[in-house]
Formats: structure tokens, sequence, C-alpha cells
């Protein structure tokens, strides 16, 4: 199977709805993630849908979780824009009340957690099957550091990385290199 990102141009967007998710990120989250064609995976805070759709392309089944009504619509917008609608379960509601109903979690992925990330982490982290995978993505210092201390509290060993991106612009001149906002990776296998 070719791998093929999708550009961040490509999806279709909303200044109501943060993402997607840059290509680069999007990228590293499939591999360090190593998503399979078994694997469940659970995006909570889907948003734009950027990490929801290029997980579609590869697991079992993809559970996008959103508390803004417009995230799920444009998540769902962008699955149908790349035929990736079957396999997928949009719920709108905060991910610690959607969390209640979901079982047999493989890979779980927190984008936005709004103040309840210690308790869906909890949560995430005790539905989670034999080698299942939970992982963080955050722009706020703050985020950083309660994931990484919760997820320690929890008996796991997060991994992080902070991923600084730059894009060449190609001018006339030369290249100018435009750097992206910085995001780490918080993530955990079990
Ligand atoms: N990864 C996404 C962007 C995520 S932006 C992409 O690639 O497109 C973060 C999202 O988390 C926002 O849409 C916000 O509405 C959502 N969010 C924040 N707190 C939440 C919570 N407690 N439950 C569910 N969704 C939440």
């Amino acid at each position: 199977m070719a791998v093929k990102m999708i550009e961040d141009s490509d999806f279709i967007i909303s200044n109501e709805v943060p993402g997607p998710t840059k290509e680069e990120i999007r990228c590293l989250l499939l591999c360090k993630s190593e998503v399979s064609s078994t694997d469940i995976v659970v995006d909570i805070g889907c948003g734009t849908g950027g990490i929801t759709v290029e997980f579609a392309k590869i697991a079992k089944k993809v559970i996008a979780i959103d508390k803004n009504p417009k995230a799920i619509e444009l998540t769902s917008k962008n699955l149908q824009k790349f035929n990736l609608d079957k396999k997928i379960d949009l719920i709108e509601n905060d991910g610690l009340s959607a969390l209640k109903s979901i079982e047999n979690i493989d890979i779980a992925i927190v984008g936005g957690s709004g103040g309840d990330l210690n308790d869906i982490l909890q949560v995430v982290s005790s539905k989670l099957n034999p080698n299942g995978r939970i992982i963080v993505t955050a722009i706020l210092i703050d985020t950083k550091v309660q994931a990484i201390a919760k997820l320690k509290e929890l008996g796991h060993k997060p991994k992080i990385i902070e991923v600084n991106i730059s894009r060449g612009k190609v001018l006339e001149r030369g290249v100018m290199m435009e750097a992206l906002n910085p995001i780490s990776i918080i993530y955990s296998k079990i």
C-alpha cells in the first residue's frame, strides 16, 4: 500500500473549527501509533477531521468525538470528500460523556479536552485493549505538563516529542523557511 498524506489545503475548513492538524504531524501520528487494519481508534476532539480522516484510511474503525456540532459536521464533510465515511462513528458530545459507552479501544487520540484531560486519560487508560496506545497532541505548555504527569500517575511511561516543522517557500532569490507552531506529541503504549 502506498503511503500518501492528504495536504492541509485539501481539507474543507471553517474558521469556527480548529484544524486540520498539519500534514507532517498527521504523518508522525500514524507512525508513532503503529495503526493497523485491526485497530479501533477513538479521536477525542476531532475538529476538522484531519486525524480522523488519516486513521480512517488504515484502521478497522474510527470513533470521532467532538463537543462542537460544527466540528462533527465538518469532519463528516471531510470523510465524505475522501470517501472514508463507511467505518466511522461520529459522536457529538464531550469526550468524557461519550467515552462512557465506548469499550474496546486500541488507540485513543486526545486532540481536545477542554479542562477534562485528567479524567479523559483516566477513563481511556482503563478501557484500552492489551497493546493499546494513548496519544495526546498538545499546543499548550499546560496541557503538555498535565498529560505527562497524569500518564505517569496512571502507570504509563510516556514518550514526549516536541515537533518544530518549517516549510520552505521558494522565492526568486532563494528558499525561505516558514515555521509552523510547535506541537508536542505525548504517547504511551501499554
Ligand atoms: N485534530 C483535529 C483538530 C482538533 S482541535 C484536526 O486534525 O482537525 C480540538 C477540538 O477539540 C475542537 O474541535 C474542540 O471543540 C474539541 N474539544 C475540546 N474539548 C473537548 C471535550 N472535552 N470533548 C470533546 N471535544 C472537545
